[in-house]
């Protein structure tokens, strides 16, 4: 491993979510990679989303391109939306977001998530920041046929 890669190595910030209504785990593992899973609603498909489990890392597989916007975002276990109400992400003009419990030390913490695909708001306090660094995101990886 060179000197860079076990630096980002390092700097890695797993994270570990919940939805906030029953509690179920949303890490899941596949093979080899590691995500957290949704269900979304886009373009009134309903679509299996995931998502890095690390901060500032944007390597995942995904079909979304960065700028797409969903529709509703949902636990996979209980089903109940994680839409919140009133809360508006001020970095883009969507302003759609979801909120899971995300665990930081002991304690666990309100994460929010912009429902515009590669948006890197998140709505942490500067307390729980200092604990989880604040970027998820995907990356584009495949690119997808213009209609
Ligand atoms: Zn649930
Ligand atoms: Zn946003």
């Amino acid at each position: 491993m060179s000197e860079h890669n076990l630096i980002s190595e390092l700097l890695k910030t797993h994270i570990n979510a919940y939805c906030p209504f029953c509690r179920a785990s949303l890490n899941k593992t596949e093979k080899e990679s590691e995500y957290l899973a949704f269900k979304a609603e886009f373009n009134s498909n309903e679509i299996e989303l995931k998502l890095s489990p690390y901060i500032n890392v944007y390597e995942i597989e995904s079909e979304y391109m960065k700028g797409d916007k969903f529709d509703d975002l949902s636990c996979p276990h209980c089903g109940k939306s994680l839409v919140t109400e009133g809360v508006k992400c001020p970095l883009c003009d969507y302003g759609k977001t979801a909120m899971v419990l995300v665990s930081s030390s002991a304690k666990l913490v309100e994460f929010y998530i912009c429902l515009r695909f590669g948006c890197e708001w998140h709505n942490l306090t500067k307390a729980d920041e200092k604990k989880l660094k604040p970027v998820i995101r995907g990356r584009k990886c495949r690119s997808r046929t213009q209609r």
